[in-house]
C-alpha cells in the first residue's frame, strides 16, 4: 500500500446550553416525558412565527470570539428543506445554503492553536460557525416493532463549527477536537458532552500523493461520538482510500458512517449537494442584525481561555508546561487548582499533589470532581503543613487519605492522630543513637564510607522508629554529626 498524505477537516455540532429553544420559548429539558415541551413554532405549524433566542445568539458570538472569528453583524437565516420522520416542519432553519449569496453565518474566519506531540504549535483555521435548530428524536422499540416520535428536541439550538482542511493526521484531528471541546467548556456555551450526544463530530478526509499535490476527493464520516472513534474512523478511511488509489481507481465523494465493531466506514449515501435541499432565505425572519456594542460587551466579559490559563499557571505558580497542561484540560479542575494555589505557599508542590493524588482519586470516583469531599482550601492547607515542616510528605499521604474519606481539615487530622513532625533535635538524636547502638557493624560501614547505602538504611530505621514523624533533614544532619564524632 503506497503512502498518501491525508487532508482532514472537521464539522462539529454542539448543543447550546440555553434554557429555552432556538426560536420559541419552550423549555429544554432532557430525559423528560416525550412531547412535553412543544408549541406551534417548534412543531412548525403553518403561520407560527419563529423569534431568535437572544441567549443562543450571545453564546454563538461568545464561541466565535473564543475561536478568534469575525462576527457578521448582518447574519442571515436560510431554510434547508428535507423530509425525515423526526422533522415535522419539513425544514430546518440554519445559516448555510451553499451559494455565496446565502453565506452569512454569524461567525467566520477564526482559528485555534494546537500543541503537537513534538511540542510545536499549529494553527487550524475555523471556516465558520453557524447557528441552526435540531430535529426531534425517533425512538425505536423492538417489542413489538414500532417507532415513536419525541418532539422535545425539535428546535433545540445548535452551533456547527466547520474547520478548514488544515488537519494532516488523525492525531491532529483529535487534538483539534479536544481543543474545541475545551473552549466550549471554558466559555460554557455548551455542555459539550460527547457521550450524551450534545457534541458530535463529522470527519472529512481525502488523500493526495504529496504535501504539495492538489486536494483529493473527500469522504465525510458522520456522527463520530468519541475521540477514539474519530481517530479510528479516519484511520479506517485512510486504509480504504489508499487501497482504492493503489488500484488506480478514483475515490468517490460520499457520506459515511463508522462501525466501531467492525472498524469499517460504511457508505450511507452518495454526497448530497446544496441544491438537494432547495435552500432559500428564511421567509419568516429578517436578517439577524447585531449591535456592535453587544459584541463588544461579550468580548469584554469573555472568560479566561485554556491557552491563557495554561500560560498563567506557568508564570504565576511556577509549574511545568506538563503540569499546566494537565491542570487545564478540564475547566472545573483548573478552577479547583487555581482556587487552592491562591491559598498555598508552594503552588508547585500543590500541583504535584493535585496531579498525582487528587486526579487519581477523581478518576476512580463516580461523579468526578464534584463528588470529592476535600476542598481546595484544605488541599492548600495540607501542602502548607508540609512546607512549614509540621508534617513530612510521607505522613501527608496518610493525612490526605483521611481527608479524602472524611472531608476533615488536615490540621484536625494531624492533631487527632498525633502526626506532627518531630523537630526536637534532642528527641531525634536519642532515636538515632538507639538505632546506631543496635546496628554497630552497619554504623562502622557508614562511618568509614565503605557502604554508601548505609546512610539510607539508618534514615529509614529512624523514620520507622519515629512513626514517620522525625524530620528527615534533621535525621541526616545528626547521622553526619555522629559519624564525625
Ligand atoms: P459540506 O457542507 O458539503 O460538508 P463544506 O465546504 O462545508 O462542505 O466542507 C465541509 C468540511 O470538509 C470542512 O471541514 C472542510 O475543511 C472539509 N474539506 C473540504 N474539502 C476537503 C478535502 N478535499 N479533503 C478533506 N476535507 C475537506
Ligand atoms: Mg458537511
Ligand atoms: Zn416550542
Amino acid at each position: 500500500m503506497a503512502k498518501y498524505c491525508p487532508v482532514i477537516g472537521l464539522e462539529i455540532h454542539c448543543q447550546l446550553a440555553t434554557k429555552t429553544k432556538m426560536f420559541c420559548g419552550c423549555e429544554i429539558e432532557v430525559n423528560t416525558t416525550p412531547n412535553k415541551h412543544v408549541c406551534p413554532v417548534c412543531l412548525g405549524m403553518p403561520g407560527a412565527m419563529p423569534v431568535p433566542n437572544k441567549k443562543a445568539v450571545e453564546y454563538a458570538i461568545r464561541l466565535g470570539l473564543a475561536l478568534n472569528c469575525e462576527i457578521d453583524l448582518n447574519a442571515m437565516w436560510t431554510r434547508k428543506n428535507y423530509f425525515y420522520p423526526d422533522l415535522p416542519k419539513g425544514y430546518q432553519i440554519t445559516q448555510t445554503g451553499g451559494l455565496p449569496v446565502y453565506d452569512h453565518p454569524i461567525c467566520k474566519n477564526g482559528w485555534i492553536e494546537v500543541t503537537l506531540e513534538d511540542g510545536t504549535t499549529k494553527k487550524i483555521g475555523i471556516t465558520r460557525i453557524h447557528m441552526e435548530e435540531d430535529a426531534g428524536k425517533l425512538v425505536h422499540d423492538m417489542s413489538p416493532t414500532s417507532s415513536h416520535f419525541d418532539a422535545n428536541r425539535c428546535g433545540t439550538p445548535l452551533c456547527e463549527i466547520v474547520t478548514e482542511p488544515d488537519i494532516r493526521s488523525p492525531e491532529e484531528a483529535v487534538l483539534a477536537l479536544q481543543k474545541i471541546k475545551q473552549i466550549l467548556e471554558y466559555t460554557q456555551v455548551s455542555n459539550a458532552n460527547m457521550e450524551n450526544g450534545n457534541m458530535r463530530c463529522d470527519g472529512n478526509i481525502s488523500l493526495r500523493a504529496s504535501e504539495d499535490a492538489p486536494f483529493g476527493t473527500r469522504a465525510e464520516i458522520k456522527n463520530l461520538n468519541s475521540f477514539t472513534n474519530l481517530e479510528k474512523a479516519l484511520y479506517a478511511e485512510i486504509t480504504l482510500q489508499s487501497l482504492t488509489l493503489d488500484a488506480g481507481k478514483e475515490v468517490e465523494q460520499c457520506t459515511k458512517r463508522f462501525d466501531p465493531n467492525t472498524n469499517k466506514t460504511i457508505v450511507i449515501r452518495s454526497k448530497e449537494d446544496a441544491h438537494d435541499y432547495k435552500y432559500f432565505p428564511e421567509p419568516d425572519m429578517v436578517r439577524l442584525v447585531t449591535d456592535p456594542a453587544f459584541v463588544e460587551e461579550i468580548r469584554r466579559t469573555l472568560p479566561e481561555l485554556p491557552d491563557a490559563r495554561r500560560k498563567r499557571f506557568i508564570t504565576e505558580y511556577g509549574v511545568t508546561e506538563y503540569d499546566a497542561h494537565v491542570l487545564t484540560i478540564d475547566r472545573d479542575i483548573s478552577i479547583w487548582y487555581d482556587t487552592a494555589a491562591k491559598q498555598c505557599k508552594a503552588p508547585k508542590t500543590l500541583a504535584n499533589w493535585v496531579i498525582s493524588e487528587l486526579l487519581r482519586e477523581v478518576k476512580e470516583l463516580e461523579g468526578g470532581l464534584s463528588a470529592i469531599k476535600v476542598t481546595p482550601k484544605q488541599m492548600a492547607d495540607l501542602v502548607n503543613l508540609i512546607e512549614n515542616n509540621t508534617i513530612s510528605g510521607k505522613i501527608a499521604k496518610t493525612v490526605f487519605a483521611e481527608m479524602f474519606e472524611t472531608g476533615k481539615d488536615p490540621e484536625a487530622i494531624v492533631e487527632e492522630k498525633g502526626l506532627k513532625q518531630v523537630t526536637d533535635v534532642g528527641a531525634i538524636e536519642a532515636v538515632v543513637r538507639e538505632v546506631v547502638a543496635a546496628n554497630p557493624a552497619q554504623f562502622e560501614q557508614f562511618k568509614t564510607g565503605t557502604n554508601p547505602k548505609m546512610k539510607g538504611f539508618f534514615v529509614g530505621q529512624v523514620m520507622r522508629k519515629s512513626g514517620g514523624k522525625a524530620n528527615p533533614g534533621l535525621v541526616n544532619e545528626i547521622l553526619d554529626k555522629l559519624a564525625a564524632e
